[in-house]
């Protein structure tokens, strides 16, 4: 294992409740002890959670840590994406994670999606430079995707609209990501790709998740999560032996760091990086 302090990042969702973004709180101040590079936070699909992204972005923000709001068109108009934009900008932020995101339930057909490389290129066109860019990635191949290398072509269309680097949906598998990456590098992408680490917690929780977004629970780890059950214990042991495993083959492999899913929880985060030798101030 790399003994440098390799690039952290933590991703939190806006909480629905007081006590949750109370718990948010608290929750950041100790993952902020693990010296990340940025927080990011996710932004409900069709621009749902917008004010709330937007305020625990500003609140990240004074608190002086850099911070990246998800950012998708949703139902917008360009003058309310521009203006979203100039508000982060004010703050000082200088990253979004740029997104097609998905339709909200029930939206059917109500609402045209716009892909994240137009995205990029509508935040480049008018903020030139000043944004880095995070898309996301799919090492297990986005659902809707057309084939593997169309995914990747587009992939590459969003680095070519301005994006900075990548982070992946999560995986299990490191092969799969390793795979990815050779692919990407033959089609002449050569910014970092970073890894989405999804701790487990819940299996159920996380297998209906899994289905929906085209990540695979391989089936080794799902036949042993469900013999554990209700045996929550075991379950938390067994996700951190095994995605302890996987960050440190992942670094050792030579990722350009790790983002986490954080489920706006320190543990079993902080376990995780503790295991891999990163301790918090
Ligand atoms: P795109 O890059 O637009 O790709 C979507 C699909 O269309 C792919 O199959 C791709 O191959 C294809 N495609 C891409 N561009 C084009 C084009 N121009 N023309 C035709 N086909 C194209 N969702 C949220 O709602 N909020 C979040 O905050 C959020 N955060 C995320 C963070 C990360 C790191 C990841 C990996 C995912 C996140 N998602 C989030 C989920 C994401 O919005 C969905 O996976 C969504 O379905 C695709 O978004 P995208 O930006 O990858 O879309």
């Amino acid at each position: 294992m790399t003994d440098e302090a390799w690039p952290l990042s933590f991703e939190f969702f806006p909480p629905k409740t007081e006590a949750g973004l109370e718990k948010l709180g608290a929750t950041r101040v100790q993952l902020a002890g693990f010296q990340p590079g940025f927080f990011s936070v996710t932004y409900g699909a069709g621009g749902s959670t917008r004010d709330n992204t937007r305020d625990i972005a500003l609140d990240i923000r004074s608190a002086g840590l850099d911070v990246a709001p998800h950012l998708s068109f949703g139902g917008d108009s360009e003058q309310a994406v521009i203006d979203l934009l100039n508000t982060y900008k004010t703050a000082g932020i200088s990253r979004i994670v740029a997104l097609r995101g998905d339709l909200p339930s029930g939206m059917g057909g109500a609402m045209q999606l716009v892909h994240a490389n137009e995205l990029v290129a509508f935040i480049h066109q008018h903020f030139g430079n000043h944004f880095k860019m995070h898309v996301a990635a799919y090492p297990e191949i986005h659902p809707e995707a057309k084939s593997y290398q169309d995914d990747i072509y587009w992939l590459k269309e969003k680095f070519n609209a301005g994006a900075t680097a990548a982070i992946t949906q999560y995986f299990y598998s490191a092969d799969a990501y390793w795979y990815f990456l050779d692919q990407c590098q033959q089609a002449g992408i050569d910014q970092p790709i970073v890894p989405g680490i999804m701790p487990i917690t819940n299996f159920q929780n996380l297998a209906r998740f899994s289905s929906n977004c085209g990540a695979e629970i391989p089936r080794w780890m799902s036949q042993q999560l469900q013999q554990y059950g209700d045996d929550l214990e075991s379950v938390r042991q067994f996700g951190i032996e095994t995605v302890s495993r996987l960050c440190e083959q992942l670094l050792d492999g030579g990722a350009p760091g790790l983002h986490f899913y954080t489920m706006n929880q320190v543990e079993p985060i902080s376990t995780i990086l503790t295991n891999l030798g990163r301790e918090a101030d």
